[in-house]
């Protein structure tokens, strides 16, 4: 249940160069997130539990959801 909110977000890897379109999903709850990546591009949770999207080949982060 909850209104969930759907945000496209350019990402952009700093290393690579390569770019895609994330969606992010908010709303449920405070703190809770939803994203899915583009292709090339993977979720993972930084270490203060916000969100990341990161580059497949570069592992490095492209976009921090707050
Ligand atoms: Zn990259």
């Amino acid at each position: 249940m909850g209104l969930a909110l759907k945000t496209q977000v350019r990402v952009k890897c700093p290393s690579c160069g390569k770019t895609g379109a994330a969606t992010m999903a908010s709303g449920e709850r405070d703190g809770v997130r939803i994203a899915s990546a583009p292709d090339g591009f993977y979720v993972r949770l930084a270490p203060d539990n916000s969100m990341q999207i990161a580059c497949v080949e570069c592992a490095t982060p492209a976009h921090e959801g707050k």
